[in-house]
């Protein structure tokens, strides 16, 4: 067992030490934190934004057939 390897092989997110999904500017993070750090907002904020717009979209193409 030699536990320096886990650490050498896999992206650990700079934050808060989970396994790193997206590498920036040549640091690792975890999807939650590059959206926190990038966007500015949370996954789940941004994915409610997101469905928000399209289910409104969505009621105006009604309306407009
Ligand atoms: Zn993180």
């Amino acid at each position: 067992m030699d536990n320096c390897n886990i650490w050498m092989d896999k992206r650990i997110c700079i934050r808060c030490k989970k396994k790193a999904d997206v590498v920036e500017k040549g640091k690792d993070y975890c999807a939650s934190c590059y959206f926190i750090c990038f966007i500015g907002e949370t996954i789940e904020s941004y994915e409610k934004r997101k469905n928000e717009l399209e289910e409104r979209r969505r009621i105006k193409n009604e309306d407009n057939s």
